[in-house]
């Protein structure tokens, strides 16, 4: 897709902070972090958002969903738990999509956040 931004990024046209890259799919830091750990997950095909996507992109999105734990983990923001069962750290899970959804990029991608907080722009 000519003049999208992150088809750039996953074309190496455009440097990026890359943590992950397999055959489908790019994760890298965002240039303007919101919290201390910020990653995008995108896939290396261009779609838009993700009201574009049919049942067909379910193995994709499978996919980039499913590298989370991985990516929490490198972090460092996985969810814990102490010996009485009780949870810390953890993490948000994004998709912007359209105007109303503040999506800047129309390249389908999905933020991760994660940190201690405060986060920029987010109470929760
Ligand atoms: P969204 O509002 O969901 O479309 O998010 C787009 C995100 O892309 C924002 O958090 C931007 O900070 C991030 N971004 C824009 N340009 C770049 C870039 N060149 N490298 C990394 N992240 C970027
Ligand atoms: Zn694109």
């Amino acid at each position: 897709m000519e003049n999208c931004l992150f088809c750039k990024i996953a074309a190496k046209q455009i440097p990026s902070s890359i943590v992950h890259e397999d055959d489908d799919l790019l994760v890298f830091k965002d240039i303007n972090p919101a919290a201390p750990v910020h990653l995008l997950i995108i896939p290396k095909v261009h779609v838009s958002t993700l009201s574009d996507c049919t049942p067909e992109h379910a193995p994709l999105l499978g996919k980039m969903m499913s590298l989370v734990p991985k990516l929490a983990a490198d972090h460092n923001i996985a969810v814990t738990y102490d010996e009485q069962g009780q949870p810390s750290r953890g993490f948000k899970f994004l998709i912007n999509s359209g105007p109303d959804g503040g999506q800047e990029v129309y390249h389908l991608h999905m933020h991760l956040y994660g940190g201690p907080r405060p986060w920029r722009g987010m109470r929760t």
